[in-house]
């Protein structure tokens, strides 16, 4: 048997008889509730949690955490749709926080949107998020028998408790959910139904900095010059960017009126290496694309592993490995020097360049084979 989704739609073959047959099913589309637990350092990762069922987690291949100090069974999670939050069980030895309050041994507290969970010791720290998203009326009635209720129906009464067991859960690595949407974050723009033409879903899609630097979901540090957010799709475990809160288009837009800024961008970005828990074992670099792609001037704090499901492409690979990325401080020197940010006029060939290691030069012949290889660089 075989089956083909497409929107509400489902072909089915199934051998009837010793017959083949199709069979066309029709399931309207319509928004679902769902919990997910989202890791702040791997922005990549995100753990579902389903309505009132038990998930334990902890150390291991799931969520990567090495730290012997995390137990393998560190938390156990339980999210309620209809209240809006997860309530948090540890079971491990040593202290899980939230907004850095211990939970204690074996005791439980609610962790609500915007809360920060720090699984072990105050570091590998997660959110949660209550999204809705599409699923059939099928997706929609399984959860309706496990009492999840419409939005509008929520109440602070439900007292449904789950008899499902806890369960050990497998982190998804979120094909970056945020890079469903794309691989477009600076070369291939998908159709849209309703933006018309590429052009301006590009102009669209290149002010999306400015979104996401004022929303303060995404903000990890701001202060009266500059602010800091994860980048969307993270090309390495840790990827930030540093902006400043003045409008400055793009590099080349940069001149000696902005080395005070320059500089300080370049402190805020250090400052928040130091705050990595990964600093001591990762190496880091901070600079920018020679040619952006998105609008408003960004610094790129990248940790150098590029251990990431969003680093997909050569384009990608290149605008972080060759000259094409230029050195926060090589730039700082540009600028004092010239006046501005001269860039080659070949440099966008840079991106086109064949695949080759950045810690050893080995050339490799595709990404796959790149991804494979950088991954005896990585700390032990
Ligand atoms: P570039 O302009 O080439 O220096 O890089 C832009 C960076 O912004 C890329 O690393 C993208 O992954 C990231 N990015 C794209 N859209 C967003 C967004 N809406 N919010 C945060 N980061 C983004
Ligand atoms: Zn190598």
């Amino acid at each position: 048997m075989f089956c083909i989704i497409y929107q509400s739609f489902f072909l089915v073959k199934i051998c009837l008889f010793n017959k083949m047959e199709y069979f066309f099913f029709f399931f309207p589309l319509r928004t679902m509730r769902v919990c997910w637990l989202v890791s702040k350092d791997r922005s990549c990762q995100r753990i579902k949690l389903p309505h009132l069922e038990m998930v334990v987690i902890g150390r291991g291949p799931e969520t990567e955490i090495t730290d012997k100090k995390c137990s393998r069974r560190q938390v156990q999670l339980k999210a309620d749709y209809n209240k809006g939050y997860v309530t948090v069980k540890q079971i491990g030895v040593n202290p899980t926080s939230i907004d850095l309050v211990d939970v204690g041994k074996d005791q439980e507290q609610k962790l609500k949107p915007g809360q920060v969970l720090h699984l072990v010791n105050k570091f590998y720290p997660y959110t949660i998020q209550f999204s809705e998203e599409m699923g059939t009326c099928l997706d929609r009635e399984a959860a309706e028998v496990k009492g999840v209720k419409r939005p509008q129906e929520e109440s602070e009464n439900s007292n449904v408790e789950s008899k499902s067991s806890g369960k050990q859960v497998k982190m998804e690595q979120r094909g970056c959910g945020s890079c469903s949407k794309q691989n477009s974050d600076s070369s291939s723009v998908s159709s849209n139904e309703n933006i018309s033409s590429k052009k301006e879903y590009s102009a669209y899609w290149a002010q999306g900095l400015k979104a996401s630097m004022n929303n303060p979901s995404m903000q990890v540090y701001k202060d009266e010059k500059a602010v800091v957010i994860k980048d969307k799709y993270p090309k390495a475990r840790f990827h930030w960017l540093v902006l400043p809160w003045h409008s400055i288009p793009t590099l080349n837009a940069v001149t000696q009126e902005h080395l005070e800024l320059l500089e300080h961008m370049h402190t805020v970005g250090e400052k928040i290496i130091e705050q990595c828990p990964e600093k001591d074992w990762l190496r880091f670099r901070l600079g920018y694309h020679a040619i952006p792609s998105m609008s408003h001037l960004h610094l790129h704090v990248i940790s150098q592993d590029f251990d990431s499901e969003c680093f997909k492409t050569k384009k990608h690979w290149n605008s972080f490995t060759t000259e094409y990325f230029i050195d926060s401080k090589d730039v700082i020197k540009m600028v004092k020097k010239k006046g501005r940010v001269i860039v080659d006029k070949n440099t966008s060939a840079l991106l086109n360049l064949p695949l080759k290691c950045h810690v050893c030069k080995q050339q490799l012949p595709t990404i796959p084979q790149l991804k494979e290889h950088l991954k005896q660089h990585w700390p032990k």
